[in-house]
């Protein structure tokens, strides 16, 4: 019989082989998953509520009200999305044109930077099957997969068997953490984790950079210059090469230059590929939507049919300076993600949130409506970390909208 396996959105690897069992629309066991996997899964299955000023409405009031509120604002902001399918994505790019909307995704503050120059094809790139078939040395710089993307190391990037990997881990693969702690991925990399000081990233680089043209790798922090020595051996002979760049890596840098340097010169003595440890299920998606629309993977301003682009347009900056006037706010919670110091303003503006859950900005929404959870109450496509389209189906059926659904009927009433 052939078997059904459902796409996991827990996270950004979106994993395509889980099967579950279900009765009566209940998820009672999910198999292959990881425990935030396992966990997501069984997450369905709450009634629909729709709500305008702390008061149950129904559909039609709480979307002509979303509607009323985007169409008086002069700059709205449209904001979060990350765990939105493409579809929805999409839609909220047509509104945020509709509506001279300012544009922006958590990948303003986390690893946008590298998407887009990962878009510009700045960085030589691979899939995750890739790095399962072929790669002999990974790298993860200040990211900890075990307990991020829990599935990462058993499914992709160390343990498994891969066409040209046959023994998987150890014996035909090196796996490297460079970071700031010794986390359970860096546990698992042994005596291949390089601790280094908070903010040390740059000079690490620049003494790597060195040490792969032979020079004595220097550092303020006096690392031991024989252990990057070692480390530059190991890198000049891979194969197949991946650095999976994560937040500690990208917030330790000033911008993105030594990283630029460091995997040409990767690049010069061996074969290296990189790819950003996204989070969300379709950050990824998000930025090559906007990109594709843009030219921009985030912190867009939409006006008379052209596009601004900069860092006033980010959440963060936007809120800052008081410029939203309103804001529709989808699968995301910034009232207790971000610092209170910046999203106090969101409470001086009518906000419409989108989300399964109850969260600190849905109850403080003028505008509430609990959409489907994306992959478990809803289908759609996605686009995972490293790029690869991915179709999911739901689940479990729901009464609640999917987000796509929610937004299509804003959009047909703006
Ligand atoms: Fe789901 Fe991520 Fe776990 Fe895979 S690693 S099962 S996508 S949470």
């Amino acid at each position: 019989m052939e078997k059904n396996y459902y796409v996991c959105t827990g996270c950004g690897m979106l994993c395509d082989d889980i099967e579950v069992e279900a009765e009566k629309n209940i998820v009672n066991k999910v198999y292959t998953a990881c425990r935030v996997g396992v966990a997501h899964m069984k997450e369905g299955r709450d009634s629909a509520v729709f709500r305008v000023d702390d008061k149950p409405v129904d559909e039609a009031t709480a979307i002509g009200e979303a509607a009323a509120i985007l169409k008086n604002a002069k700059n709205p902001l449209i904001f979060g999305l990350g765990t939105s399918s493409n579809e929805a994505q999409k839609l909220a790019i047509e509104i945020a044109k509709k509506t001279s909307a300012t544009l922006d995704d958590p990948s303003s503050f986390l690893l946008g930077s590298v998407v887009e120059a990962l878009l510009q094809n700045r960085f030589k790139t691979c899939t995750l099957d890739d790095v399962r078939n072929k790669a002999d040395v990974t790298i993860f710089w200040g990211t900890n997969p075990s307990d991020s993307h829990p599935r990462h190391l058993s499914k992709h990037s160390y343990f498994p068997r891969g066409k040209e990997k046959q023994r998987g881990w150890e014996e035909e693969r090196t796996a490297i953490a460079i970071d700031v702690r010794k986390s359970h991925t860096a546990k698992i990399c042994g005596n291949y984790f390089f601790e280094i000081p908070p903010g040390g990233d740059a000079e690490f680089i620049d003494a790597l950079i060195a040490a792969l043209s032979g020079k004595l790798p220097k550092t303020s922090y006096n690392f031991p210059p024989k252990r990057i020595l070692e480390l530059a051996n190991i890198l000049k002979g891979a194969k197949f090469g991946v650095v999976f760049a994560g937040l500690g890596l990208v917030y330790s840098l000033e911008n993105l230059e030594p990283l630029f340097r460091l995997m040409d010169a990767l690049n010069e003595k061996a074969n290296f590929h990189l790819i950003p440890m996204v989070g969300h299920s379709n950050t990824r998606g998000f930025n090559e939507n906007l990109f594709e629309e843009t030219g921009h993977v985030n912190s867009v301003k939409f006006e008379d049919g052209a596009v601004k682009h900069g860092p006033e347009f980010s959440i963060v900056e936007s809120l800052k300076a008081k410029t939203p006037d309103a804001a529709l706010i989808i699968g995301s919670d910034p009232l207790s993600s971000l610092p209170r110091s910046i999203v106090k303003n969101l409470l001086e503006i009518p906000v419409i949130s989108l989300n399964p859950c109850e969260t600190l900005t849905s109850r403080n929404a003028k505008v509430y409506i609990n959409t489907a959870i994306s992959g478990v109450e809803s289908g759609g496509t996605a686009t995972r970390m490293d790029g690869v389209k991915v179709d999911f189906k739901p689940v479990v059926e729901t009464k609640r909208l999917s987000d796509e659904a929610v937004l299509k009927k804003i959009m047909e009433a703006l």
